[in-house]
């Protein structure tokens, strides 16, 4: 299954079979090549540096089983330190909260935030019978409103009527008004994003937070989003808060170093993963799934 880091590592270390424990000289040459392997994956240097180190406190020491090889070893090593930093599976949305529940989307654009505001929206219809309102919080790109309505009348979900003229927090107080009185059990805040980050998005979502208390704050990201996957989770999550990560192009990265990155510097869950563009392209997440990506 691991193939290539065990290869790698297996011409490294293999000639250390019945020797005992691993050493601090061994260990340091096989994690030349997993940090190799990492970044290859694109995981972010600093995520790299940290999770070379926890492995290598595991590994200095570790006795080699008569039964497996030492290449085997460190990569089971690197493998179950993967799962542990990835985090436990089936991490769902949590609608544990009086109706209507609000999540809200937060993310750069062109992440596949309004793409899966509509995919969490159908998923919570058709699975959990929930009644869900959507509404486009983009004030600034009417076509994003559009794409949003457009998504609704596909999958059959609610979207708020725009009204002209309001801005992101007029529209997400409406929203969470119209989803009491249409009695319903969740609301999906679609904000607005940018081609980055900066102070303006920032404090839009900001305040948007501090009027609708959102149960769920999503962050939505593009997995192809490589180096700059730590910035971004950082930024939004000490800014905004968020409580889960939603991963977007899954079905297009063969690395997979983005979900590393993000769970690392934030320590919040992947929630699910985008794998296609269309409504019911969105899985739920596999840590072991990645681990496996990751070391190749
Ligand atoms: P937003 O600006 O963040 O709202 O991004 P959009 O939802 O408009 O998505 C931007 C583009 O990415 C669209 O063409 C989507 O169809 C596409 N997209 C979104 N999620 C996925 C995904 O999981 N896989 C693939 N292949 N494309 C996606």
């Amino acid at each position: 299954m691991f193939d290539s880091l065990q290869d790698r590592l297996g011409s490294i270390l293999n000639g250390l079979t019945g020797r005992g424990a691993l050493s601090e000289k061994d260990v340091s040459a096989a994690l030349r090549e997993v940090r190799r392997a990492l970044l290859e994956a694109d995981v972010a240097l600093e995520v790299v540096r940290e999770f070379t180190e926890r492995v290598r406190a595991k590994a200095v020491g570790a006795e080699v089983l008569k039964s497996i090889k030492p290449g085997q070893m460190v990569v089971k090593i690197v493998h179950d330190e993967l799962i542990e930093t990835l985090g436990s599976e089936g991490v769902s949305i949590d609608l544990n909260a009086p109706a209507p529940v609000t999540l809200m989307m937060v993310g750069l654009q062109g992440s596949g935030k309004t793409t899966t505001t509509g995919k969490i929206a159908k998923r919570l219809k058709d699975k959990q019978r929930k009644k869900v309102l959507m509404a486009s919080l983009d004030t600034r790109r009417p076509a994003a409103q559009e794409q949003l309505k457009v998504l609704g009348e596909q999958t059959q979900v609610d979207t708020l009527p725009i009204i002209a003229g309001q801005g992101p927090v007029e529209i997400a107080v409406r929203a969470e008004q119209a989803a009491r009185l249409g009695g319903y059990d969740v609301v999906i805040l679609d904000t607005a994003g940018r081609t980055h980050i900066d102070e303006p998005l920032m404090v839009e979502m900001a305040n948007i937070k501090v009027r609708t208390k959102p149960h769920e704050i999503l962050l939505v990201a593009d997995s192809l989003t490589g180096q700059d996957a730590v910035n971004l989770a950082r930024s939004f999550d000490e800014r905004v808060g968020v409580t889960g990560i939603v991963l977007t192009r899954v079905d297009g990265d063969g690395r997979g170093g983005a979900a590393l990155s993000m769970r690392a510097v934030t320590g919040k869950p992947i929630k699910l993963i985008g794998v296609g563009e269309k409504m019911d392209a969105l899985e739920d997440f596999h840590p072991s799934r990645i681990a496996d990506r990751i070391l190749g």
